[in-house]
């Protein structure tokens, strides 16, 4: 039998977890992930990698729910395996701080993290710009490790790499039976969609080997996340800015404000200075449609948009993309699968 050529767009953390969730599950299907870019110039190579999902406000959910659950138990298996140091994955602990206390002090997916809990009066003495705390141990991903890692998964399930732009989805129709679009914020111009932005962030990498716990406001613009080899500070959070050069004063910024969290971090030298565009939208798109590209209807599956939560949620976004391609190799005519 004919196998179904499924072309995968993306080759950041969405479009490497999709493939090799496809690959792994499909044998039915020759895969092809299609990207212009890869590790270590996409923009999933340079996030914190912090597992901490936002909420979505038209997702149901019990469906977010499901996208972390999914993702938190694949990666923190991976975390307590021989893979880990490979992988890039490791468990993370530490505190989120409030300077007003928030309306919702247990968020849903407290419960898949461990040890959730409201930090003491006696922890929170360090911090005395604010007034509230969780502490947790969460999973922390370094996708510069990960996505190599999970190239090489993919090429074990029989999947293939291709380096180039695709300027429509028109250029694979002939030569694919189903596209899944992974391609990040590329999907603005890629399936012309409006609802997506960029959302400009800027990090730099230090050496500070004492710190070992994370400290994130809960405001998602300061945080400091010890990693493998150095530890990661930020940040900003610019919507609509598309510049990708390193801000001198977005530097100094991020340096003074994680410097009140964390003194010490004045003996630190700067190794590395980021900026990433993340791929901002109300809610990721994760559905599927079907396409007239050439004269023919081509089932498209999306999975994109995932802003600034896009490790945190890859695996599951992933599982659901694989649950919506069954779908449309089972809707697909016979001819197309003979
Ligand atoms: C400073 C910063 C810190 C972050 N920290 C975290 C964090 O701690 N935790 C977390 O969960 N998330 C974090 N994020 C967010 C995370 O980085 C993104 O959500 C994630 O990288 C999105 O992954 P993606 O695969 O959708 O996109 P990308 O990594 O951008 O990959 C998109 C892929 O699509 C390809 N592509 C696009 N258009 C085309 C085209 N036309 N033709 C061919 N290929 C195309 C690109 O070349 C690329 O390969 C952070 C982001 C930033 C900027």
């Amino acid at each position: 039998m004919k196998r179904v050529r499924v072309a995968v767009v993306g080759a950041g953390v969405v479009g490497f977890s999709t493939a090799v969730c496809i690959a792994e599950a499909l044998p039915s299907c020759s895969v092809t992930l299609i990207a212009e870019k890869f590790s270590p110039d996409t923009t999933s190579d340079g996030a914190a990698g912090i597992l901490y999902p936002g909420t979505f406000p038209d997702i149901p959910l019990e469906r977010q729910r499901h996208w972390f659950k999914d993702s938190f138990d694949h990666l923190l298996a991976i975390a307590q395996s021989e893979h880990a140091p490979e992988a890039g994955v490791m468990l993370s602990s530490g505190w989120q701080i409030f300077k007003e206390v928030p309306a919702n002090k247990k968020p849903h997916f407290s419960e898949c993290m461990f040890g959730f809990r409201f930090m003491t009066d006696e922890e929170l003495k360090r911090f005395p710009d604010h007034k509230f705390g969780q502490a947790f141990t969460t999973v922390k991903c370094e996708c510069s490790s990960y996505l190599p890692w999970l190239e090489k998964r993919f090429r074990r399930a029989g999947g293939q790499v291709e380096k180039r732009k695709v300027n429509s989805l028109q250029e694979l129709s002939s030569s694919y039976d189903l596209i899944v679009n992974c391609s990040g914020l590329g999907s603005k111009t890629l399936v012309d969609d409006g609802d997506v932005y960029p959302v400009r962030g800027q990090v730099l990498k230090v050496e500070a080997p004492w710190l070992q716990h994370f400290i994130r406001d809960g405001d998602g613009k300061t945080y400091i996340y010890p990693g493998i080899h150095s530890v990661t500070i930020g940040g900003t959070r610019q919507q609509d800015d598309w510049r990708l050069n390193v801000d001198p004063g977005d530097t100094k910024g991020i340096l003074e404000r994680c410097g009140r969290l964390e003194p010490s971090l004045s003996k630190a030298k700067v190794l590395s200075k980021w900026v990433g565009l993340r791929p901002g939208r109300k809610n990721p798109r994760v559905e599927r449609e079907v396409v007239q590209l050439q004269g023919r209807r081509v089932p498209v599956v999306h999975n994109y948009g995932h802003g600034g939560w896009g490790v945190t949620l890859a695996w599951g976004t992933a599982r659901d993309a694989l649950g919506l391609v069954r779908q449309c190799l089972h809707d697909m005519p016979l001819q197309a699968k003979l």
